[in-house]
């Protein structure tokens, strides 16, 4: 059994998305391409993929890197919602510059003594 599911995508994009299965056991979502070139198959699974996760996790889960000057996006799939960095790199980045920049705030400052005073 073969149900198409998206007629207007097959004529611009030239894929197609299709429930394949006669059990309800077996069945499953296929992107047919035909015609398309690899990319635009592999696109049309990504993408497939993508909203199906954002249908069962909700969209509020994909999220934009806090690190500085990275803007990647990506699925935030822990239980407490708090990932904020795209990865251990941009973490660990965004840490060390913090960690810098209170170092060098501390060693600017430096604190009046008895003898420091201006007379
Ligand atoms: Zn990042």
């Amino acid at each position: 059994m073969v149900r198409t599911l998206s007629r207007p995508s097959t004529a611009r994009f030239g894929t197609r998305l299709s429930i394949v299965g006669t059990a309800r056991e077996n069945r499953h979502l296929r992107v047919d391409a035909r015609g398309s070139s690899a990319a635009d198959e592999f696109l049309a699974g990504a993408v497939l993929g993508l909203s199906l996760w954002l249908c069962q996790h909700g969209v509020d889960r994909l999220s934009v890197c806090a690190g500085q000057h990275c803007g990647t996006m990506f699925l935030d799939a822990t239980t407490g919602r708090v990932r904020r960095f795209c990865g251990k790199r941009c973490a660990t980045r965004t840490h060390v510059q913090k960690h810098r920049a209170r170092l060098a705030h501390t060693r600017s400052y430096t604190p009046l003594t008895e003898g420091s005073r201006s007379r």
